[in-house]
């Protein structure tokens, strides 16, 4: 039987008697409006664990002033319904206060991985994440953590998170979870109105195309590459682009835009093909993680 848990003491009290049966605890973090994306993580976790613990939990601290944090799609019927289906173990509800009962006065600084991509869009969202995600895991103590890569910076510092703190658990990073046509599933496509939703397609057309080029075109440069993804989605009258970079993963180091995609592969750089673009007010983000040789 699933359990709704609102409270840290009753989670930890629940957690620790199944710890002491000596049961492997699987946590999935969410912010909820539950998708095949989220559910994709919690076979994943409910495969390799004996307990499944889905927190649900639209984390404050990681929304700008200006982002859409009141406006957070939320449906916790709807989420109940799909932890129970996808056989979740416990769900954890906390209310803002339950996480922080008082305003952190002790908040995860992250380094220069910080400064890049979503980032740099977004001052202050990787501090957030970091902070929550180690009070979680903290409340949790689970033996492997799930993640999209949908959000492969944030994969990228969560694992340092585990990497710096010495956090005993594992990181299991997940594929990206497509609607048929494409568009990368996330909670926020439901902003999208039928044309938004429409024009959306280039994102994912645009990096499905540049990673043709990448296997036939040695001599694309990185430069001419991102240029033609920035083309690409800017034929589609409603995007806006908020970035578009080709970087080392999981370093997050700028290439050089002259370097050539022979280069590349001589030097056998796992890279990272980010995207985030606006339709009307929603920022859509989306990826591809490639390994040379020999593509993603
Ligand atoms: P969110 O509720 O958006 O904070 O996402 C919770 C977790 O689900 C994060 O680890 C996300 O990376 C992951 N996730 C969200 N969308 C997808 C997707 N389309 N495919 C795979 N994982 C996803």
């Amino acid at each position: 039987m699933m359990k709704v848990i609102r409270t840290v003491a009753e989670l930890q009290l629940e957690l620790n008697t199944r710890r002491n049966q000596g049961l492997t605890i699987g946590f999935v973090p969410t912010m909820g409006f539950l998708h095949q994306g989220h559910i994709s993580l919690l076979d994943k976790a409910k495969h390799e664990n004996d307990v499944v613990v889905l927190s649900i939990f639209v984390n404050p601290l990681q929304f700008g002033p200006n982002e859409d944090f009141d406006r957070y799609p939320r449906d916790e019927d709807h989420d109940l319904h799909v932890a129970r289906t996808s056989l979740v173990d416990y769900v954890f509800l906390p209310s803002v206060d339950e996480i922080y009962p008082v305003e952190p006065q002790m908040t995860v600084q992250v380094g220069s991985i910080s400064t890049k991509l979503c980032g740099a869009s977004r001052p202050g969202h990787f501090e957030g994440v970091a902070t929550v995600v180690k009070r979680l895991f903290e409340i949790v103590k689970p033996n492997r953590a799930y993640f999209g890569l949908k959000d492969a910076q944030q994969v990228a510092v969560i694992e340092k998170l585990v990497e710096d703190y010495q956090l005993p658990l594992q990181i299991v990073p997940c594929p990206i979870i497509r609607e048929k046509d494409g568009l990368a599933m996330s909670s926020r496509n439901v902003y999208l109105n039928d044309e938004e939703r429409r024009q959306a397609l280039a994102i994912n057309q645009s990096l499905s195309i540049a990673r043709r080029q990448i296997q036939e075109n040695r001599d694309l440069t990185v430069a001419a590459l991102i240029q033609e993804i920035q083309i690409n989605i800017l034929e589609h009258s409603l995007a806006r682009i908020d970035y578009v970079q080709l970087l080392t993963y999981p370093d997050f180091e700028v290439l050089n835009g002259a370097t050539t995609i022979q280069q590349l592969n001589e030097d056998k750089t796992r890279l990272l093909l980010a995207v985030a673009v606006y339709f009307g007010k929603t920022r859509l983000i989306d990826n591809i993680l490639l390994t040379f040789e020999g593509g993603e």
